[in-house]
């Protein structure tokens, strides 16, 4: 689904074309659940937002595939269109806007237009998946909304816009363990549809106990430098970063 090589990027107006992302190889199969770590500040949400083309960033090498096509040059909204979502780390909030009103002009402009009364079933079954009730339809995108709320809405509108890739930037922070619990269904829920496939970027353990990553990737200096199975997880959350010995040669040469 996703191949991505060597990419390195830097910030868009940064003249001096410093790297945040200093060659990243990664690569997603439908049906898999990659859950990224690693320090503050080593590329994380830089990732997730070069693979979306986000205006903040350039690309300056390396390439992206999506379902075999290069999207590298492709506008952002060309790149959801074809079934790529980011969450927002802070969902912002749109006044005047519904949830409603966001989510059909969504819809429409996909590769996959459902009729209204299709998109209206799927929007109520989301909400219900994520622990929203109905009335959320109608009101402002996030206004008013708790930061519970907003992550909830992050994951309804992921399962109603009909995406195959969702990279989750930190979904559960700031999360109580019921939100957690709601959220977590609602990724599941995505995830087993086996066409579909996650990128769960998270600090907290305490999610680890309601989904499961297929594969897990670690971060340092805008590298990934070290890939395992959940036990690669399970090490870091004992023992620290300091037991990943790739992750130990990497902070000491920042
Ligand atoms: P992470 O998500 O892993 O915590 P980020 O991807 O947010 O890290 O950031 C990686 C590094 O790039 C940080 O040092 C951050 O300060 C820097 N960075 C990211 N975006 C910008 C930006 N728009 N302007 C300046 N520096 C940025
Ligand atoms: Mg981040």
């Amino acid at each position: 689904m996703l191949q991505v090589k060597n990419i390195q990027a830097s910030v868009a107006e940064d003249s001096g074309n410093t790297p945040i992302l200093r060659g990243i190889d990664f690569s997603v199969q439908a049906g898999e659940f990659h859950l990224i770590l690693g320090v503050n500040g080593s590329g994380k949400s830089t990732f997730g937002k070069v693979l979306l083309g986000s205006s903040q960033y350039k690309q300056m090498g390396g390439s992206i595939l999506f379902c075999g096509e290069e999207i590298s040059e492709k506008p952002t909204f060309e790149r959801a269109q074809m079934g790529i979502f980011l969450s927002h780390q802070s969902p912002p909030a749109l006044e005047g806007i519904s949830v409603k009103e966001v989510l059909r002009a969504a819809d429409k402009s996909s590769n996959h237009k459902r009729a209204l009364f299709h998109f209206k079933k799927s929007l109520k079954e989301s909400l219900s998946s994520s622990g929203l009730s109905h009335s959320f339809m109608d009101r402002d995108l996030n206004v008013g909304a708790s930061g519970g709320e907003r992550k909830k809405m992050e994951i309804a509108s992921l399962l109603t816009i009909g995406a195959k890739l969702a990279f989750l930037d930190e979904i559960d922070s700031g999360l109580d363990v019921d939100a957690l619990k709601m959220v977590s269904e609602g990724i599941n829920r995505f995830a087993e549809n086996k066409e579909n496939a996650v990128i769960l970027v998270s600090h907290s353990e305490t999610i680890l106990k309601y989904v499961n990553p297929t594969h897990v990737h670690v971060f340092c200096g805008g590298k990934i430098v070290a890939s395992g199975g959940i036990e690669l997880a399970e090490k870091i959350h004992k023992e620290g970063y300091g037991a990943v010995q790739d992750c130990v040669s990497c902070l000491k040469s920042i």
